[in-house]
């Protein structure tokens, strides 16, 4: 500036049109630059303006009126403050100066400036200064965004929970974060500048190769493939995120994102495991099942194999379970469990359905070698079972069906092996058969069942046969057995073996037990009212509805409706009913108080123990059929039934022993001074016209 003005003077003498040409100059280079320009002049009382620019004006929020006026009293206090320690700077060292400084109009905005301070010497003195203030507020702004936005990045790379990994694009870690060194035991320093690939369990390497290739690409990508090794040498299951770095459109390197997810990986399996794994035995369950089977289906579909399924289901489990109680049901079962396990192979699976039934799916077989194979599993039950240092004999009943000839589906295969067993716990349980489709006509499945049944209250298909027990000490017959007779039109006769235990499943049992209580008394008043008097009617009663809170009323309800003397209303209940003595005890004790008869049917399968009898108030004790059977050819039954006639009669009860069909049978009974007998010997169960017309006498 010194110079442009000599310069000018210089002009001046040599040119007359110098004042035009000043004008001009000082338009352009003072009024039309952005900059700011301000010339003061320096004097004792400090700097005053004698020029500024428009943009000084403006931008410093000036009036035209400041010509004149010192800094101090041109601009706001805090302002002036700032610059002046500026000026008196290069007043004192006569040099240029270069500052920034920020200000603030006011607006409320802020403005950054940088400013070069000029002096004009003369004479050794600074005359003038000349100010230019260039504004500068935009590149600061960008420039702070810049580093906040750098901030902000780090921060989430920095604080993320998720181990985060950046890398060059032949996998190599630029960097990582805390989160990294935390999941994975080393730190920053050992982690930088190493391969990932050291970092990931060996089989998973080919997995992240392909998402570090499909990275370069442009694609971000998910996985859960891809464990990582921990300094420990344990692996971790990750899911694993890959993003590309782009920048200017190419793509640089890649972040991995992780996150351990082990904990997760196992509580996923182990719900896996649960859903398709009984809980008691840990085998297969039978969602399992279902899905095996459409797989094996599906399998030999296509090689036109053949596979068998085997389906199980335990004898008389039912009475076990509930004469010793469920937890040792449990324990039973758990020990079959073991024993199917160890005629296990590679071409079968086992599982479980529920309750005591379990299956095989035997793949790479036929008829014979399945037929081999059910007698494997029978021999696996001809130990028996110790609980508690009790010994039980358990035995299984076995049904088979054969893709594709007994079913091309899973539930037809099921239903027809389950049907084949079925016959065979009719047949005399223990055994193993095959599902023959013929079958299919003699039998219903069960659902078919089950639906008749319901009806069949309402439908008037139930009847009740009358059994005759003899007296053979006064060769007297008075009491009868009542036993249930379904005659379904669609089904034909369904023995009281087959529907019962449906019934009680289902709970119909306790509609149908009503029924039967309500027909014995019925039949029993009839009897009375044509003078057939002293005659006792026993009815089974099934636990559950034994158990029913309103059963004793129900029982005394249908005494005084029919008018009965209650002892010849006899109640049979079997062993696995006084399961639990605390619950049965009081029920036992009011049949007992309205003076009904009380006995225990098939006294001595029940497993239970003989405490009971000493505590319950019973009159009757009924030898179970599978002791008489054999009274003659096994020792062991003959002495088991003598023990129990003199049991019971040591204790006051009445002995009835079933089942009796030869005259041997009743002979040995007579010897052994048995109390009444009652089998086909004496008569089979016959409807209530032929009990009247061959055994009843009017008093
Ligand atoms: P249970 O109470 O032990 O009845 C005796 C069973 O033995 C009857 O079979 C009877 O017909 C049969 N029986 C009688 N004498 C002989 C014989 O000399 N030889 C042979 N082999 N069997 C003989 P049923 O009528 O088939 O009844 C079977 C079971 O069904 C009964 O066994 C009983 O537990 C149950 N049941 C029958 N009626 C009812 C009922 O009304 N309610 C309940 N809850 N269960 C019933
Ligand atoms: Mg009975
Ligand atoms: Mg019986």
């Amino acid at each position: 500036m010194n110079n442009l003005i000599s310069l000018l003077a210089t002009e001046n003498q040599k040119n007359s049109s110098y004042e035009k040409m000043k004008s001009i100059i000082f338009d352009i280079i003072f009024q039309h630059i952005q900059d700011m320009v301000f010339i003061m002049k320096a004097h004792s009382s400090g700097f005053t303006y004698i020029f500024v620019n428009e943009a000084g004006l403006r931008n410093a929020g000036l009036s035209a009126n400041v010509i004149g006026m010192t800094i101090q009293e041109a601009l706001p206090l805090h302002h002036a403050h700032l610059l002046l320690p500026h000026y008196n700077e290069v007043l004192k060292e006569k040099k240029t100066l270069a500052f920034s400084s920020e200000f603030f109009p006011d607006t409320g905005d802020i403005y950054f400036g940088e400013t070069i301070l000029t002096p004009i010497i003369d004479d050794q003195e600074v005359r003038y200064i000349i100010a230019v203030t260039r504004d500068v507020t935009e590149t600061v702004k960008e420039k702070q965004e810049l580093v906040e936005s750098e901030q902000r990045f780090r921060s989430i790379v920095e604080n993320n929970m998720d181990a985060i990994f950046s890398l060059s694009l032949d996998g190599q870690i630029l960097y990582s974060n805390p989160a990294a060194s935390k999941l994975t035991g080393f730190t920053e320093k050992q982690i930088a500048y190493r391969s990932f690939y050291d970092f990931i369990a060996d089989p998973d390497i080919s997995t992240f190769r392909d998402l570090l290739v499909k990275a370069e690409a442009g694609y971000a990508l998910e996985t859960m493939d891809c464990r990582l090794i921990h300094r420990k040498g344990f692996l971790l299951t990750m899911s694993l995120k890959t993003v590309p770095i782009v920048i200017d459109e190419e793509v640089k390197g890649l972040y991995v994102i992780g996150r351990d997810v082990t904990e997760q990986a196992r509580n996923a399996e182990t719900i896996k495991f649960m859903a398709f794994h009984d809980q008691l035995t840990g085998l297969l369950n039978r969602r399992a099942l279902l899905e095996h089977l459409n797989e094996e289906i599906q399998y030999c579909k296509k090689q036109r194999n053949e596979f068998a399924l085997i389906s199980i289901d335990l004898d008389r489990f039912k009475l076990l379970n509930d004469s010793l109680g469920h937890l040792a049901g449990d324990e039973i079962l758990k020990k079959v469990a073991g024993r199917l396990i160890d005629i296990q192979n590679q071409n079968c699976r086992i599982y479980r359905q529920g309750g005591d039934e379990f299956n095989f799916l035997l793949t790479k077989t036929n008829r014979k070698g399945t037929a081999l194979f059910a007698q494997k599993i029978l021999s696996q039950f001809t130990d028996s079972f110790y609980l508690n240092s009790n010994e039980y004999y358990i035995s299984p009943s076995i049904g088979i069906s054969i893709y594709p000839n007994d079913g091309r589906d899973a539930e037809t295969l099921i239903k027809n092996a389950d049907e084949a067993l079925y016959r065979v716990k009719r047949k005399g349980k223990a055994h193993y058969q095959f599902y023959r489709s013929e079958m299919n006509a003699v039998m219903t499945n069960i659902v078919n069942l089950e639906t008749n049944l319901r009806k069949a209250i309402d439908r008037e298909e139930l009847k009740l046969y009358f059994q005759p027990q003899f007296d053979l000490r006064t060769q007297e017959t008075k009491s009868f057995e009542a036993l249930l007779r379904w005659n379904s039109p669609e089904l034909g006769n369904i023995p009281p073996g087959d529907f019962i235990p449906l019934a009680e499943d289902t709970g119909l049992i306790v509609p149908i037990g009503h029924w039967v209580i309500e027909t014995a008394c019925r039949q029993i008043r009839e009897w009375n009212d044509k003078g057939y008097k002293d005659i006792r009617v026993a009815v089974n009663i099934s636990p559950k509805q034994f158990q029913q809170p309103s059963f004793t009323k129900s029982i005394q309800a249908r005494l005084e409706k029919y008018r009965l003397h209650p002892s010849s209303l006899e109640i049979e209940i079997t062993e696995g009913a006084m399961r639990d003595t605390k619950e049965t005890i009081p029920i036992l004790k009011r049949l007992r108080e309205m003076g009904v008869t009380i006995s225990i049917d098939d006294f001595g399968t029940g497993y239970s123990s003989l405490n009971y009898l000493k505590e319950s108030p019973i009159d009757v004790l009924k030898i179970d059929q599978s002791f008489v059977r054999d009274i003659l050819i096994n020792e062991k039954n003959a002495a088991i039934t003598s023990t129990i006639i003199h049991l019971g009669q040591s204790l006051g009860m009445e002995v009835i022993a079933e089942g009796v069909e030869t005259k041997q049978q009743a002979d040995f009974l007579i010897n052994a001074n048995c109390h009444k007998v009652q089998g086909y010997y004496y008569g089979k169960p016959l409807p209530e016209y032929e009990v009247e017309s061959k055994f009843l006498k009017k008093k």
